[in-house]
């Protein structure tokens, strides 16, 4: 999928959450587009970037404008998606929210480790706390990612650099029914000491509607994965953060 330019970003606004950013209370700013189309996703709009109604989605100036007016109220600002690292602008809009003297936290599936070597290069691009995605073992990324180059090594890039960058982060992965502890310990070699998040897959307005007959995760499923992750040494936990 091509960079996301300035003229064409389409961004969908949360003004408020207490649940996105850890220990703040953030604005989220939804950025429409992914390269991904995991069938179990349930932002259908964002990633088609498809909408009936016109209001949904914002530009970059309008994103800002609302930061800008609230940041009295706001402790920080989550980045999120579709895919907020394909907007070729991420990096002037991560130095605009910092410049008003917000927090940035930065979700991502790990597809573009070239802007990420891009927003690490100053402290004034750099989000302050990283959410990666680890979906299943690198080498099945082809399963849900066929028309992207190199997914699997792009993901291992990504999680090295995070893992080196010394900004804190944390992992987050969904108890899909088609995980196994093989996706696991793959996963765990791509991962530091950070907390790594598991949390239940619910159907419901999945990309790929056959997702949406398949059964939740089991609160059971979910801890067997959490203590998979714990018995490889790494901080498994239930839950978001
Ligand atoms: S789940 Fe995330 S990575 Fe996958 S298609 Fe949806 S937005 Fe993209």
């Amino acid at each position: 999928m091509e960079h996301i330019t300035h003229a064409g970003v389409k961004i969908a606004l949360r003004k408020t959450s207490l649940v996105d950013y850890p220990g703040k209370i953030a604005s989220v700013l939804f950025f429409g587009g992914c390269e991904l189309r995991c069938p179990w996703c349930h932002n259908r709009e964002l990633v088609l970037m498809e909408s009936t109604e016109p209001e949904t989605f914002i530009g970059h100036d309008d994103a800002l404008a609302h930061i800008t007016k609230r940041r009295n109220v706001l402790g920080g600002v989550v980045l999120s998606g579709g895919e907020p690292t394909l907007y070729r602008d991420l990096p002037v809009m991560i130095c605009r929210i910092k410049d008003i003297g917000l927090s940035v936290k930065l979700d991502t599936n790990g597809m573009n480790p070239a802007m990420l070597e891009k927003l690490f290069e100053t402290t004034e691009t750099s989000p302050d706390y990283i959410a990666l995605d680890l979906k299943l073992a690198p080498q099945r990324y082809g399963e849900i990612a066929p028309n992207v180059k190199k997914a699997e090594d792009s993901l291992r890039k990504s999680a090295e650099l995070i893992r080196n960058s010394g900004i804190k982060h944390e992992y987050r992965t969904l108890a899909l029914p088609i995980i196994t502890e093989k996706d696991i310990i793959a996963l765990a070699e791509l991962t530091g000491s950070a907390p790594w998040y598991v949390r239940a897959f619910k159907p419901g307005n999945c990309l790929d509607p056959s997702w949406n007959d398949i059964d939740a995760s089991t609160e059971r499923a979910t801890g067997m994965l959490a203590d998979m992750i714990r018995t490889l040494g790494k901080d498994g936990i239930v839950g978001s953060s």
